[in-house]
């Protein structure tokens, strides 16, 4: 208990002093910053190399903190009621006076915000008197991250501080939702969009194809674990590893399996740290089979379809 109030006393130090540190959160790893503070989020995109036109995510405490921010809308009102905290993402209308660097939304005058569940990133927010913007603790265009470890990876010593959160949850970034207009999904992500439809009685527009404006993040290549990878593949070439999706009784080096039972939850869990272990493995081309596009499947599929760019 003790060392988690110095962790987060520390924490606040660096994010007050306009420095970004690494949050855990229950979809990926953040690299967070004071969203009030142009010079902690220019320091955000230079540590990712990202480009500026990659607009961040804000995180909030709870909807008085996002308030000032933000105009709210009735379906939006109905999903936070429903799912936030947790692993979902919403588009809004950037209030005029909001305090929200300008390098967050790229001038823009919408703002994704969410909500994120983690005790440790809630209890580090309720102690600030400013949203955190955090994308996630990766270089740009590579795989995200799920522990700390793979924080250390990416950044090296170029990281001051993470706060350890132990694994994530969920292992793949949040569902964003753009609710500026009729509601549509802008990626796939840790929340079924199927229980979406459910709570607005209503089919959702999917809009997460790249050459979509409206989120300038989708590019085509992302989630790369930076080595050639085939999807939808039934049998492997030589030299491949080759990642199946159930538990089979066959042991092969070359065999990395992403779920015992075919679900689809622990699929998406264990994604991004099977791909990094296989290029720690030494293999130098992946191979998948086709993923049943379920539930996070959808999710799953969508971040290989863009690693298979590569
Ligand atoms: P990341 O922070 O790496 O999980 O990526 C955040 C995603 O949110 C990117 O795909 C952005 O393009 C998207 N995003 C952020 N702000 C907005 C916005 N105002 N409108 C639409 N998409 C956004
Ligand atoms: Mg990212």
């Amino acid at each position: 208990m003790k060392t988690i109030q110095s962790n987060i006393k520390k924490a606040k130090e660096y994010l007050d002093n306009k420095d970004c540190i690494a949050v855990p959160t229950e979809t990926v790893y953040g690299l967070a910053g004071n969203a009030y503070s142009n010079i902690a989020i220019k320091k955000i995109y230079k540590l990712k190399k990202r480009p500026i036109n990659n607009p961040l995510i804000v995180h909030y405490y709870n909807i008085d903190q996002l308030k000032k921010d933000c105009d709210l809308n009735d379906n939006f009102l109905k999903l936070y009621k429903k799912f936030s905290p947790g692993p979902i993402t919403y588009v809004l209308k950037l209030k005029k006076n909001s305090k929200i660097s300008k390098f967050v939304t790229n001038n823009k005058n919408t703002l994704a915000v969410r909500f994120p569940k983690h005790y440790l990133f809630r209890k580090l927010l309720k102690n600030l008197n400013y949203p955190l913007a955090a994308p996630s603790a990766n270089i740009s265009s590579g795989l995200s991250s799920v522990k700390v470890s793979d924080v250390q990876d990416e950044f090296g010593i170029k990281i001051k501080f993470i706060l350890n959160g132990g694994k994530c949850k969920i292992g793949v970034e949040s569902t964003i939702l753009n609710l500026l207009e009729k509601p549509s999904i802008l990626r796939y992500g840790g929340l079924d969009t199927s229980k979406i439809e459910k709570v607005l009685k209503k089919k959702l527009s999917i809009k997460t194809n790249t050459k979509q404006k409206i989120s300038p993040g989708l590019f085509a290549l992302h989630y790369s674990p930076g080595l050639p990878l085939r999807i939808n593949v039934r049998t492997p070439h030589k030299h491949e590893a080759f990642v199946l999706i159930k538990k089979r009784k066959i042991k092969l080096k070359s065999y990395y399996y992403l779920s015992k039972t075919n679900n689809m939850n622990e699929a998406a869990k264990v994604l991004y740290s099977t791909l990094r272990k296989i290029k720690k493995d030494g293999f130098k081309k992946i191979a998948i089979e086709r993923i049943p596009n379920r539930g996070l499947g959808k999710t799953i599929n969508d971040r290989l379809k863009r690693a298979s760019k590569y």
